[in-house]
C-alpha cells in the first residue's frame, strides 16, 4: 500500500481523487485524506489534514450537519 495518494492508485477514482475540499473550500485539490469528525469520516486535502493534525484547524461544521440530518 505504498503511494496510496499518487499515480495509478488514484486514476480509478472519480476526477482522479480531485474535488473541493470541505475544509478550505479550494477546488481541484486532491481529496484523499480521511479524517474523523464527530464519528463521521470525511475526506479532506493534504494541507488540511496536516493542519487538523496539528490542531490549527478543526472540522466541527461537517459533524454538526451530519448529526442534524
Ligand atoms: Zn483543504
Amino acid at each position: 500500500m505504498s503511494k496510496a495518494h499518487r499515480g495509478k492508485g488514484i486514476r480509478e477514482l472519480a476526477f482522479h481523487g480531485r474535488g473541493e475540499c470541505p475544509v478550505c473550500k479550494r477546488t481541484n485539490v486532491k481529496i484523499l485524506y480521511e479524517q474523523e469528525s464527530g464519528g463521521v469520516k470525511i475526506k479532506i486535502c493534504k494541507t488540511c489534514r496536516a493542519a487538523v493534525k496539528h490542531g490549527k484547524k478543526s472540522l466541527p461544521v461537517i459533524a454538526a450537519e451530519a448529526a442534524a440530518t
